[in-house]
C-alpha cells in the first residue's frame, strides 16, 4: 500500500470548523487521506513504513482547488490573432472566435490542449476540473481523448460535451451520443479520476425538440446537465421571443434544472428566475474573469447569497488559477455595488472552497475539497511564509491577499504526486510544449482560411 506523509506545514483543512493545524502533517494511503495531525505525531507513527515524505518546509498544506466550469480546448487560443473586424458583442465573440475555433479542433488538438490546460491547473493548485467541451468536427470520442490526456497527467475531471443545434440536427444528435458514450464509459471503467455530466451548450442554441431528446436520454443515468445560462442578453431575449417565457422557466419546464445540474454564468436573471434556481437546487457557477472579458455584465452573486443559492466558481477557459478567480470575484462584486464590504472575502472563498467542494463531490465517489479523513487525497503544498497572524477567523481574507505571493510547490491528486518541486512527474512538460506550439500554429492557420 502506498503511504505518503506531508509534513512541516501549516495544514489548512477547509473543513466545517475551518481548522488550521500548526506544524501539521497529513498521511495519505492509496487514494485517500488516512490521518491528519502534527508532524511529530505522524512521523513518530509512520516514518518507518512510508513510501515517501513530502516536506512543506514551513509553507502551507491545503486541499487542491476545484474549477467548476472550464473549457480545456481554450488553451490553444492563447495569443491567437483576431480578425481585423473585432466582435462588438458577446454573440459575435462566439460566432467570430469560439464557434470557429471549436470547428477546427482535431483529435491531436483536443488531446494536447487538454494537457496544456492540465499543466496550468496542476501548477496553480487546481486538482479537479468540471469541463465543458465542443469540437463538432471531431465529436465522437472527443471526451475519451480528453480523458486519456487527464489520466496520463493525473488530473481529476468531470467531462461533458456541449450539445447544440447551431451546426444542424446531425451535429446535435452526435453530441448527445458522445455524452451517452462517455457516461457509459465512466460507468464501465470506474476510473476514480474521470466522471461525466451531460453537456448542453446554452438555451438559445437548443430547440425544444433537442432538449426533449436530451432529458429522455439523461433519465437513465441521472448525471444532471452542464449548461451555460443567461450569459448574454441574447440568451434571455431569445427565450422571451421564441417561447414567451424566461430562459430559466423554460429550462425548468423542460426538466433541465436540478441538484446535479450545473448552470454556468446566470447573469441576466430576475428575482423569479433566482427563486427557481434556488428551489430546484441547481448549482450555479460564477465566472467573473470571463464575464468581464466578454463584457456581458455582473452576475447577481450577492442576491444569490441572500436567497440561499450557494454559487460555485469557475474560470470558463480563462486559465486555471482559482486564486485569481476568487480574488476577481471579490473585487467585482464590491466594485459593482459601489459600496465597500458589500461582499466579504469569506463569501468569495465560500464559493471556491465549500460550494465548489459540494458541487464536485456529486460527481466522484470520494468527497473532494477539504482535508478530512476518508476524503480524496487531492492536496497542494504551497511555498508561502505566513507573515501576519493567521487563524480560522481571518483565514479567507488572509488567503485572498496572500495568494498573490505564493507558488504551488507540490500537487498531489488521487494520492499520487503529480508535481514535485514544480516539476510535473507524469509527463515531459517540455516535449508537450514543443508539440503544442506546432499544433496551435497549424490550428491558427486553418482558422485564417475559414
Ligand atoms: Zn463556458
Amino acid at each position: 500500500m502506498s503511504k505518503i506523509i506531508l509534513v512541516n506545514g501549516k495544514v489548512i483543512t477547509f473543513n466545517d470548523k475551518n481548522q488550521i493545524i500548526e506544524d501539521g502533517a497529513v498521511l495519505i494511503e492509496e487514494e485517500k487521506i488516512a490521518e491528519i495531525g502534527t508532524s511529530s505525531e505522524l512521523l513518530n507513527k509512520y516514518r518507518k513504513d512510508v513510501t515517501e515524505i513530502v516536506d512543506a518546509h514551513g509553507g502551507i498544506i491545503l486541499p487542491g482547488f476545484i474549477n467548476a466550469h472550464s473549457h480545456t480546448y481554450s488553451a490553444f487560443a492563447r495569443g491567437m490573432t483576431l480578425e481585423k473586424e473585432l466582435p462588438t458583442n458577446f454573440l459575435e465573440i462566439l460566432q467570430k472566435i469560439w464557434w470557429k475555433l471549436d470547428l477546427t479542433l482535431n483529435k491531436d488538438d483536443i488531446y494536447y490542449s487538454a494537457l496544456i490546460a492540465a499543466i496550468d491547473a496542476i501548477k496553480s493548485g487546481t486538482t479537479t476540473i468540471i469541463d465543458h467541451h465542443a469540437s463538432p468536427n471531431f465529436c465522437t470520442n472527443s471526451l475519451k481523448t480528453i480523458s486519456k490526456s487527464l489520466i496520463k497527467i493525473g488530473l481529476r475531471g468531470c467531462l461533458s460535451y456541449e450539445v447544440s443545434d447551431r451546426n444542424g440536427e446531425d451535429s446535435a444528435l452526435e453530441g448527445i451520443e458522445e455524452n451517452i458514450r462517455h457516461i457509459k464509459w465512466c460507468d464501465e471503467k470506474k476510473n476514480s479520476l474521470i466522471s461525466a455530466s451531460f453537456g448542453l451548450h446554452a438555451p438559445f442554441t437548443l430547440s425544444n425538440d433537442t432538449l426533449k431528446i436530451c432529458t429522455d436520454r439523461e433519465k437513465e443515468f441521472k448525471t444532471g446537465f452542464h449548461i451555460h445560462l443567461a450569459e448574454g442578453q441574447s440568451d434571455v431575449k431569445d427565450s422571451k421571443r421564441k417561447y414567451k417565457k424566461s430562459v430559466v422557466s423554460r429550462l425548468k419546464e423542460k426538466g433541465i434544472l436540478g441538484e446535479k445540474t450545473i448552470a454556468a454564468h446566470c447573469i441576466h436573471l430576475t428575482d423569479d428566475d433566482l427563486n427557481i434556481l434556488y428551489k430546484t437546487k441547481t448549482n450555479v457557477v460564477h465566472n467573473p474573469r470571463s464575464n468581464m472579458n466578454n463584457a456581458v455584465g455582473v452576475a447577481p452573486i450577492i442576491e444569490m447569497f441572500n436567497i440561499g443559492i450557494r454559487p460555485g466558481l469557475g474560470t470558463d477557459g480563462m486559465g486555471m488559477d482559482m486564486t485569481r478567480e476568487v480574488y476577481t470575484s471579490w473585487l467585482l462584486q464590491n466594485h459593482n455595488k459601489a459600496t465597500p464590504f458589500s461582499f466579504s472575502p469569506d463569501e468569495a472563498y465560500q464559493m471556491l472552497t465549500y460550494n465548489n467542494a459540494k458541487i464536485a463531490s456529486k460527481f466522484f465517489p470520494l468527497k473532494l475539497g477539504s482535508l478530512e479523513i476518508g476524503n480524496a487525497a487531492d492536496i497542494i503544498v504551497v511555498d508561502y511564509k505566513v507573515s501576519t497572524p493567521l487563524n480560522p477567523g481571518n483565514l479567507f481574507s488572509h488567503l485572498l491577499f496572500g495568494s498573490e505571493n505564493w507558488t504551488v510547490k507540490d500537487t498531489i491528486i488521487n494520492g499520487k504526486i503529480v508535481m514535485r518541486d514544480r516539476k510535473i512527474s507524469t509527463i515531459n512538460e517540455l516535449e508537450v510544449i514543443k508539440k503544442t506550439r506546432k499544433l496551435a500554429s497549424k490550428l491558427w492557420e486553418r482558422l485564417k482560411n475559414m
